[in-house]
């Protein structure tokens, strides 16, 4: 028998794993003491041995510099980025740029590429799950965040490869979500996705109809999730602290992690209770070297009122895709949650007011895409009667460089994948040998403020005057979200060859 098909939220927090019997029923994989998460966390001991999951989030206080964390966040990024230099800001261990230009990640002088780090979580969900069910898995669907582009969803491929596990599909998160709500029952629905987890927030408004699941128009903001709410504790703390003591605790790293840890914790208790102390003993010492305690209590109120203007800007978000679908919140049959944020009574509240409708408890926001993936994994498999259709919609636009320096779209945000595109390129120089293409995905008007996805090459062109030799590109967007190129001469049919560059 040939080991089934695992389905794998690769999480920036946690990740989750869950497998399909054969008759459709979905099980999350139990990690220790009954979790099915397991924290996406890989470090370095100073014995140099590995540790995943549990074990590195139990020693990352201690060892915050070869403890990494958030992973996700960097995978098929460059190092200048934007995101990856706020990420470096806000992490302990070193974040450096490889020789393409690409983030690495730097432990005890060893560099490590950042979809190693993912493979390693990878590798511990799936030995989790080989070990728990007693079979050797070797495939999976992994789910990743809708704004993924395709160097990102290329990363997660490579992740995978990287510990012998074959990544059959990748499917995005808000899709997975709808397949745990719609893929077992004959739903016709029109649905949204809200999705608000620790780093990053998207919506998707998705038709479900008959088993085919199309993703209508999605949207989000990679900088607004859970962190964010934390953050807005921390403030308030610490202007307090600084009305009530003239000390700035913002400038003392341990103060400030504990302020961090405890800022979540307070947070989380804040959705099920409406008051919670907030106390940090022996935060600092005053002047004179007494010892000084943050000792405050906190209402949800005052956590509503802090965080209101990140929840105002969800929804923001939310009118603006639901409008690029077409339709209006009071039209939607259902809203899926999905994410740990979204447990803050307030954003329920907000839902319900927004959309006309409670959240669905259908699914459960931490688990729907895991069984989501698994869903879809045991769809795949031959003898599945369950037969599903996704289609999806790419959440950047990819675009060429033009002679300007602008993007010229090939393909538009929101425009329908799979999907196909062919353009004919003619020679502006006499006797020219290559094609020479840079392609971007972004929504920024100059190419290279949008993600390089390559600069591709077509070698071998016929000899001929400028303008004579015409050369068919054909762009391909798969379902997975990737981009792949094929390119022939349009008169004598011959196919060139290709080569790729990653550096700008
Ligand atoms: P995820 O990325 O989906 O694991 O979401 C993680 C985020 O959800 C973190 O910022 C957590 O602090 C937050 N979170 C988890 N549980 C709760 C809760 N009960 N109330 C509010 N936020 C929560």
């Amino acid at each position: 028998m040939t080991a089934p098909i695992l389905g794998i939220d690769l999480g920036t927090t946690n990740s989750c794993a869950a497998l399909a019997d054969d008759t459709g029923n979905v099980r999350l994989i139990p990690y220790r003491g009954g979790e099915f998460t397991v924290p996406s966390i890989y470090a370095i001991d100073d014995k140099g041995n590995e540790l995943v999951g549990y074990e590195a989030k139990r020693q990352w206080q201690l060892n915050p510099k070869r403890t990494v964390h958030g992973a996700k966040r960097v995978i098929g990024m460059r190092y200048a980025s934007e995101v990856v230099q706020r990420m470096r800001s806000a992490v302990s261990y070193e974040i450096a740029a490889g020789p393409d230009g690409e983030a690495l990640v730097v432990l005890d002088g060893k560099t490590l590429k950042i979809h190693e780090i993912s493979g390693k979580i990878l590798a511990k969900v799936r030995d989790v799950a080989s070990a728990n069910l007693n079979v050797k898995i070797t495939r999976a669907v992994v789910t990743v965040p809708a704004y993924f582009n395709d160097r990102q969803r290329q990363a997660v491929y490579e992740a995978g490869k990287s510990i012998g596990l074959e990544v059959v599909r990748i499917i995005n998160e808000p899709t997975a979500a709808a397949l745990a709500y719609g893929a077992r029952r004959n739903v016709n629905e029109m649905v949204a996705v809200y999705d608000l987890g620790g780093g990053t927030f998207d919506i998707s408004v998705i038709s479900i109809r008959d088993r085919v699941f199309e993703v209508k128009s999605t949207g989000g903001d990679v900088f607004l999730g859970g962190l964010d709410f934390d953050d807005a504790i921390i403030r308030y703390v610490l202007s307090d602290f600084r009305a009530k003591h003239d000390l700035d605790l913002s400038v003392d790293p341990i103060a400030m992690q504990r302020l961090r840890d405890v800022s979540e914790r307070i947070k989380i208790d804040l959705s099920s209770r409406s008051e919670v102390p907030l106390l940090i003993p022996f935060v600092t010492t005053n002047r004179v070297g007494k010892p000084l305690d943050i000792n405050m209590v906190m209402r949800r109120e005052e956590l509503e009122t802090l965080t209101l203007p990140l929840v105002d800007q969800t929804f923001e978000t939310c009118a603006r895709v639901i409008e690029e679908a077409g339709t209006t919140p009071d039209k939607l049959d259902q809203v899926i949650l999905v994410g740990g944020q979204t447990r803050m009574p307030a954003i329920q509240n907000r839902i319900a007011n927004f959309f006309g409708r409670p959240p669905s408890k259908m699914v459960h926001p931490d688990e729907s895409v895991a069984i989501g993936a698994a869903l879809y994994a045991w769809s795949l498999e031959s003898q599945s009667p369950l037969k599903l259709t996704l289609l999806d919609v790419l959440s950047m636009a990819i675009g060429i460089e033009t002679a300007h320096g602008t993007l010229h779209k090939l393909f538009e945000r929101n425009s329908a994948v799979p999907n196909r595109k062919a353009f004919v390129f003619t020679t502006h120089k006499n006797n020219q040998k290559d094609l020479v293409m840079r392609l971007y995905q972004g929504d920024k008007e100059r190419a290279r403020e949008n993600v390089l996805l390559g600069e591709f090459t077509f070698a071998g062109l016929r000899p001929g005057e400028a303008g004579s030799v015409r050369v068919e590109v054909v762009f391909d967007v798969s379902l997975e979200g990737t981009l792949s190129l094929n390119a022939r001469d349009v008169a004598t049919g011959q196919v060139m060859q290709q080569s790729v560059r990653f550096r700008e």
